[in-house]
């Protein structure tokens, strides 16, 4: 394998001297084995510089669903951008668009486009602290809501027993420089335990301004929520006057063109799209019922963004939900997500390997690990990291790409074919780890 990447180690040198680290963002360093170049993608295939063809299923962190450079976005981008591109002005696009995602989204009555899911998170937050009067926000360990400075907290843990105990744990920064009062802006608690969030609700409601939660954790485990978790936060919300907010940054057209929240029927106050919603175009979508809303809409909430919906990035957008619509994959995704999660553990059965595979299916995760499915962030941090990384780099060494922390995401254009390549391929490297 040593000259396998050699191009790219090459290529990474040199970026090295104007990249600070190399890359564009913190994440792309975990690659395996270092920060990779490519030269091309399309459909559910990748290609690096040194000619090494992928089976893709990181999709890019998850915006690709409909596979790589599909024809009908590019099209679309390039007629829509022919026209114009952005004009510090509003174009019929973009209601096309809000139009859209008010038909499929149940909470979506009024809607704001933003670059990206960490922005569109912030605005959230200060629609909930407007509307509510109140300050800090209740959150989850281990779901990831963006890189800035008051949700990039509680995501990187020195060890399990240093989060302390669930009533009151300890959150950790990810990164340096963050301001020390962001801190102070949320409470925080393990995910999926009710009768926990129920308690700290009571004794805080008067300064929780809103609860943010990834519908399904799929930045840890790929965990789906409890039974009757999501309808009691909603619960919860109602009786004391708090924003439920779903961050649908993953989940927002992945489980289907109504979200998480069809796919969970319970329907939050706010909510974020993003990945998915723009086959890899920076757009996102802060969306709401009117209640919420109409704190931006009479400016009593300010949000704003030269680039916002510009041309390109509407027209993917637009494309993107078209195409979905028309194509209606999701039964596909779901049925080829599940193939593959069996044949995962099929082929960790035969192999003697404590293998955990959870998810709903077009996204989903595995961990080697001896106590079964995780229900919260602190399961997950018992799992055998090393292991995985094992499994990841031998897969990709086969030229099978997917996230270094073990989470598949799976789309419209992948086939059973090579589904089941990616279980063959699974089943060797099973038998040899
Ligand atoms: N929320 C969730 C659930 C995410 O997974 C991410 C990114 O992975 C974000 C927010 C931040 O989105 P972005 O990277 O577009 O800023």
């Amino acid at each position: 394998m040593s000259n396998r990447y050699q191009k790219s180690k090459a290529l990474l040198h040199r970026a090295g001297k104007v990249l600070a680290g190399g890359v564009s963002s913190e994440f792309r360093k975990y690659n395996h084995p270092h920060a990779l170049f490519y030269t091309g993608a399309k459909g559910s295939r990748i290609t690096d510089v040194d000619g090494n063809e992928y089976l893709d299923f990181t999709l890019s962190q998850g915006p690709m669903i409909l596979g790589h450079s599909h024809p009908g976005v590019l099209e679309a981008i390039h007629t829509y951008s022919e026209d114009g591109q952005l004009y510090a002005g509003q174009h019929i696009r973009e209601i096309e668009l809000a139009e859209k995602l008010c038909t499929w989204i149940p909470s979506a009555e009024r809607i704001r486009f933003c670059l990206d899911g960490s922005e569109a998170v912030q605005t959230a937050f200060r629609v909930a602290r407007a509307r509510t009067g109140k300050h800090k926000f209740l959150r989850f360990e281990g779901h990831y809501h963006g890189w800035l400075d008051n949700v990039a907290w509680g995501i990187s843990t020195p060890t399990p027993e240093a989060l302390g105990a669930q009533e009151d744990p300890e959150a950790f920064p990810w990164s340096g420089g963050m301001a020390p009062g962001t801190r102070a802006e949320f409470l925080i608690r393990p995910w999926n335990n009710l009768a926990l969030i129920e308690e700290t609700v009571k004794e805080h409601h008067h300064e929780i301004a809103a609860i943010i939660t990834e519908p399904v954790m799929c930045n840890n485990g790929c965990i789906e929520p409890a039974a009757g978790f999501l309808n009691g936060l909603r619960e919860l919300c109602d009786a004391y006057d708090i924003a439920l907010i779903f961050d649908e940054v993953i989940t927002g057209f992945r489980v289907g063109l109504g979200g998480a929240q069809t796919y969970y029927d319970v329907t939050p106050d706010l909510s974020i799209f993003a990945k998915a919603m723009g086959s890899g175009y920076p757009i996102s979508a802060i969306v709401g019922k009117y209640e919420w809303m109409q704190y931006i809409e009479t400016s009593r909430v300010i949000h704003a963004g030269t680039m916002n919906s510009s041309c390109p990035m509407v027209a993917a957008a637009l494309a993107t939900i078209r195409i979905l619509e028309d194509e209606d994959p999701y039964d596909r995704m779901f049925a080829l997500g599940k193939r593959l999660m069996a044949g995962l553990r099929e082929a960790a059965a035969a192999a003697g390997q404590n293998l955990v595979v959870a998810g709903p299916g077009p996204m989903f995760a595995i961990a080697f690990s001896d106590a079964g499915i995780a229900l919260n962030y602190r399961d997950t941090l018992r799992a055998d990291k090393a292991k995985l990384g094992r499994f990841i780099a031998a897969m990709h060494d086969r030229n099978i790409r997917i996230i270094g922390r073990g989470l598949w995401y799976i789309s419209a254009v992948h086939t059973e074919a090579e589904i089941d390549q990616a279980i063959a391929v699974a089943k060797e490297v099973l038998n040899s780890l």
